[in-house]
């Protein structure tokens, strides 16, 4: 995997990368046992970031050279101690790991070794000048600053797994951090420098000789470390985790994608005083489509008790229980290899998401039967099943204002679906559900309901109304028939035509 751009860039010039693999850095900050020796971690003194005194040892001893590899910041502890000349005294402090013992030493701390830091418990350090440039980096420097002469960003393209090209962030420090700067969600540990976000697609890749990460925006097969030049393999199988399909996986991730905001990000390089500020512009970059829902993968395994309440020419629908949650599982039958009219669902839905009278999808997932692999949606249950039966059950007893609350939410639903270029070909009350919800929105419009029930005795008793208005009218009911498409597209537009329309009948 190449960059688009391949030139020569170091990212830590004042710093060489180790020979040998530094192993006693977590890639997980919030880890309280070392991944390599399973001692416990300490922490440095400032900051709070965690190292394991037992690796750190093991590196000294294979090395002995002197201290280009690490910027640290080394004190006493003033323990009494004979394994040097002289005892060190409170003032002592140095800058090479060498001179780091066991006994009477501790690591201040690292400046090339990121973590996340909460200011309001950590005390104030101060440091007015760069250590390994000289440069002085703010005269009244509280926090965690970075030098930027000597702490150097690179950003660019890399290719994905779907031969686009996503952005590419070289950081010249050790990120340790367990959250997604994006969208703040728990990163995923793949190896004890590989992690990633499978809510955002953010994949983060640690290089243990360099001490430098590069964070990816999309999936892709390999990164290189700018300064060492050595690649990873990345170890995610996104499409194998969407069920071997990469149409539904590359769906999934296009749309947690910001065209606008990934040029951004690839022509980041070094922008303010301290390199750090660049977390910030990830989080501001990607804060709206982070913010929107997005369709994600479920296990199967995460499904249980599935019990058919409905079949169709093309599909089925359970009811069944997730994480201890009713939900409505919508099976698409032989969709094993045919996945458009599914992804057509999901995207129809998605674009309707964020409407109260519209029903809500959970995510997806795949029968892992090999003879089936049918992919399945998983939505929200309609616990009051659909408004056909509900009629049927209920018809005489049902008052004016409870109907045309119905009739308000039904409308709200279809302004929504057209309001998104969408037409629902397949409107009728086998397809409209109930959820316990609904008795909300009577009770706030209750006063005109009240009134349109009045004004419709007086035209009855007066005889402006015909009298089947009068009595309530059981056999009224719509028998609902079962057309085609749930919901489909109006319009068709060209950036849509991968996900196009087709039709449907559950
Ligand atoms: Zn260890
Ligand atoms: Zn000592
Ligand atoms: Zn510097
Ligand atoms: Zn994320
Ligand atoms: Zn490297």
């Amino acid at each position: 995997m190449e960059f688009t751009h391949e030139i020569y860039f170091d990212p830590t010039p004042k710093l060489k990368s180790s020979p040998v693999q530094i192993f006693f850095l977590p890639f997980n900050n919030e880890k309280l046992n070392c991944y390599n020796c399973g001692d416990k971690y300490s922490d440095t003194l400032s900051y709070k970031q965690k190292y394991c005194k037992q690796c750190l040892l093991r590196y000294i001893k294979s090395r002995v050279d002197n201290n280009e590899y690490f910027d640290v910041n080394i004190i006493t502890n003033n323990t009494p101690c004979n394994k040097h000349e002289s005892t060190r005294d409170i003032n002592f402090t140095t800058r090479n790991i060498q001179e780091w013992c066991e006994v009477c030493s501790e690591i201040s701390y690292f400046k090339n070794y990121y973590v996340q830091i909460n200011t309001k418990i950590q005390h104030i350090f101060m440091e007015k000048d760069c250590k390994l440039c000289g440069k002085s980096i703010d005269e009244i420097s509280y926090g965690f600053k970075m030098c930027s002469n000597c702490y150097l960003i690179h950003s660019g393209w890399i290719k994905s797994i779907f031969d686009t090209t996503v952005p590419i962030l070289c950081l010249p420090w050790w990120d340790a951090s367990n959250k997604s700067k994006a969208c703040n969600h728990n990163l995923k540990f793949l190896t004890d420098c590989q992690k990633w976000c499978s809510s955002c697609f953010i994949v983060y890749v640690g290089c243990r000789h360099c001490l430098t990460t590069n964070i990816i925006f999309g999936i892709t097969n390999q990164t290189k470390c700018r300064k060492c030049k050595r690649v990873s393999d990345i170890c995610i199988d996104f499409i194998d985790m969407c069920g071997g399909n990469s149409i539904i996986a590359e769906y999934l991730i296009s749309m947690k994608t910001n065209n606008q905001s990934y040029n951004k990000i690839a022509c980041y390089m070094n922008k303010g005083l301290d390199p750090l500020n660049v977390y910030t512009f990830i989080e501001c970059e990607l804060k709206d489509i982070c913010s929107k829902k997005t369709i994600e993968w479920i296990p199967y395994s995460k499904i249980d008790n599935l019990e058919i309440i409905a079949e169709g020419g093309l599909g089925t629908i359970y009811k069944a229980t997730c994480s201890n949650n009713f939900v409505a599982v919508k099976r698409f039958s032989n969709s094993k290899d045919i996945s458009r009219h599914f992804l057509n669902e999901i995207n129809s839905l998605h674009r309707c998401y964020n409407t109260a009278f519209i029903v809500k999808y959970y995510g997806i997932t795949q029968d892992p039967d090999s003879q089936i692999k049918d992919y399945m949606l998983i939505m929200e249950y309609a616990s009051d099943g659909n408004l056909h039966n509900y009629l049927r059950e209920n018809f005489t007893n049902i008052k004016w204002t409870t109907k045309l609350a119905i009739l308000c939410q039904i409308s709200d639903g279809l302004k929504t679906i057209h309001n998104e270029n969408f037409v629902h070909r397949n409107f009728h009350s086998g397809n409209i559900l109930s959820l316990k919800g609904h008795k909300k929105w009577r009770n706030k419009t209750e006063r005109l309901f009240i009134e349109a029930e009045e004004r419709r005795s007086i035209l009855t008793r007066s005889g402006q109304l015909c009298p089947q208005f009068i009595e309530k009218h059981p056999g009224a009911i719509y028998t609902s028939r079962s057309l085609n498409s749930f919901i489909s597209q109006l319009l068709n537009r060209p950036q849509h035509d991968k996900w196009d329309s087709s039709d449907w009948d559950v």
